[in-house]
């Protein structure tokens, strides 16, 4: 597995609407593939030809590029900064984190605190509560003066933490969603021949709402559509199986639903079919809220048959967002071989 590719999607800094460094890398690795073009949006749709014949359709696979984050939205006169969140942190997840402030000049960096007595001062009892995004602030050593001069409004705000393995797992920022990034960019690598028309598409906003997909989506219009995004695994200490949603280790994760789409039945079939076939671990998922790119594109034009294909994830919207070697390899593989059978499904309803 090239696990320095993910590396350096994940610690690629891209929150919704600022992709561009994102883009830069899959542009670069899937260079040669086919036609490649960028979108009004920043949506990167790059066109890999099939061999035409029997069954052939146009497929989407969409992957989003961005990662939640904030913009400054506020900068005083000694200094610090104040955030607007595009995407939803968990807020107990926020205090005493590193960042990067990436202004027109380069990267500062900083450390994202709340505001509050420290622990010294407070009466037994007492605790430090966050509940808004207002209650923290960015100290980037700055003075007020030179802040202002550095840092404009509407400049992006990213944690700063880096990937590391550890055991059979991988853990970073933004696993969500560079690690499906990285499964797009694989399976397309490892495709043998296909008789449909690919449609990659690395997506702009999917956090604030599966904004690129709708318009990438709209302009691709494919005759089937599959969505690649992380999905929780809850397989943690403390909570019961039955909120597990999945676990890591039991491979890719075949959607039934989420909060966002009622996967097509029919794709949902042929998927299960072909890994039971090639032997690829799999489990099935049904995840109660929360949605994917796939939600937005299944309503264009009158109805697009649409599927998400996930990532077991554990820690999902925390710096330490953590997927298994097994999964990602089977989400590759599963995605690769649904495409090279893809001129075989049948996703008519009568
Ligand atoms: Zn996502």
């Amino acid at each position: 597995m090239n696990v320095d590719l993910l590396k350096r999607l994940s610690e690629a800094r891209g929150i919704p609407g600022q992709e561009d460094h994102v883009r830069a890398i899959v542009r670069e690795e899937l260079a040669g593939m086919g036609e490649m073009r960028t979108d009004a949006m920043g949506n990167l749709i790059v066109h890999k030809k099939g061999t035409g014949g029997p069954g052939a359709r146009r497929i989407m696979i969409a992957a989003h590029m961005d990662e939640i984050g904030f913009v400054v939205k506020f900068i005083d006169d000694k200094g610090f900064l104040r955030l607007h969140a595009l995407g939803g942190f968990d807020m107990r997840q926020l205090a005493s984190q590193r960042v990067h402030v990436q202004t027109r000049d380069g990267v500062l960096p900083g450390v994202l605190m709340l505001t509050s007595k420290p622990k010294h001062m407070m009466a037994p009892g007492e605790d430090a509560k966050a509940s808004t995004l207002d209650d923290f602030f960015v100290d980037v050593g700055l003075s007020g003066e030179q802040a202002k001069e550095q840092v404009a409004i509407g400049d992006m705000v990213t944690m700063d933490r880096t990937f590391r393995t550890m055991g059979d797992l991988m853990t970073g920022k933004a696993m969500d969603d560079r690690c499906a990034v990285f499964v797009m960019i694989e399976a397309l690598k490892a495709l043998g021949e296909h008789a449909c028309d690919v449609y990659a598409v690395a997506t702009v906003q999917e956090e604030i709402g599966l904004r690129g997909a709708a318009a990438s989506g709209w302009s691709v219009q494919p005759d089937v559509a599959v969505a690649l995004d992380v999905t929780l695994a809850n397989d943690i200490p403390g909570l019961p199986e039955a909120l597990h949603v999945t676990k890591l280790g039991l491979g890719t994760a075949i959607k039934v639903l989420d909060g966002s789409l009622i996967c097509h039945p029919k794709v949902v079939a042929h998927f299960r079919r072909v890994a039971e076939t090639k032997g690829i671990p799999h489990q099935m998922e049904l995840l109660t809220a929360g949605g994917t790119d796939a939600g937005a594109i299944q309503k264009l034009h009158g109805g697009i048959p649409a599927f998400t294909l996930s990532i077991p994830c554990r820690y999902i919207h925390t710096v330490n967002e953590t997927v298994h070697k097994t999964d990602v390899q089977a989400s590759i593989d599963l995605l690769a071989r649904w495409i090279e059978n893809a001129h075989e499904g049948d996703y008519a309803y009568d």
